[in-house]
């Protein structure tokens, strides 16, 4: 499955989102997100040249060495990110990311509405679920996930799209998916961030509006 260079890989994982997304139906878009972590800026350009926008990185301190000489040369790039967010970098992410997919607790929505009160836009927002109630994982967990987004949208007006989540790492992903879009649609929410290299095509069955995207574009990571 390994392909020769970025560009047949980005052509092959784009040929598997439009083949899954022609199995689900519908019109409903998927927005493929690369997922640069651990990878160097010289790994990153050939993707950009060709073609590929949209990043995700999973941690501040990496994507503020690497994004800003990057957003400065190539036009129309959207960061977005998809690792745990500290409190105290939040002002910081903020200046880095468009996108953030892992608001998961009350503090850090302060540490937003802190940032939005001093008058910094907010991007858009997914709430993570910790989908499996696994210990080491992050995520609002299930049980308190409807009353979380609940208090996002409606007492903190924040800008949240939808949910997202990683299901446990050696189980059929599927139920854990459409466990997620059955909490999204509870809340009137379209967007479900979900899906990885070995698992991107049955969460797009599943009604994935994003998928995160590391290892089968860039290669293994070390
Ligand atoms: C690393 C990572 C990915 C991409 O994983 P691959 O298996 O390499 O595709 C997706 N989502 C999150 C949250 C990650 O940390």
């Amino acid at each position: 499955m390994s392909a020769a260079n970025p560009k047949e890989r980005l052509q092959s994982v784009r040929a598997r989102i439009a083949a899954a997304r022609a199995l689900r139906g519908g019109s409903a878009p998927v927005e493929l997100i690369a997922v640069s972590k651990t990878k160097s800026a010289d790994e990153i350009v050939p993707l950009i040249e060709a073609g590929q926008r949209v990043f995700g990185e999973n941690r501040v301190q990496e994507a503020a060495g690497k994004w800003p000489a990057l957003k400065a040369v190539h036009e129309g790039l959207e960061l977005h990110l998809i690792g745990p967010l500290q409190t105290n970098k939040v002002t910081q992410a903020l200046t880095l990311f468009d996108v953030i997919h892992t608001l998961d607790r009350p503090r850090l929505a302060s540490a937003l509405i802190a940032a939005r009160d001093n008058g910094i836009a907010l991007p858009d927002l997914f709430v993570q679920v910790n989908i499996g109630a696994e210990a080491q994982k992050a995520g609002v967990m299930p049980d308190e996930a409807d009353a979380f987004i609940e208090q996002c949208l409606n007492e903190w007006n924040l800008p949240v799209i939808g949910l997202m989540c990683i299901p446990p790492a050696d189980e059929v992903p599927g139920p854990y998916f459409d466990r997620l879009a059955a909490i999204a649609s509870a809340h009137g929410l379209s967007q479900l961030s979900m899906g990885m290299s070995g698992d991107f095509e049955a969460a797009i069955a599943e009604g994935a509006s994003h998928v995160r995207v590391g290892s089968a574009l860039f290669g293994a990571r070390d």
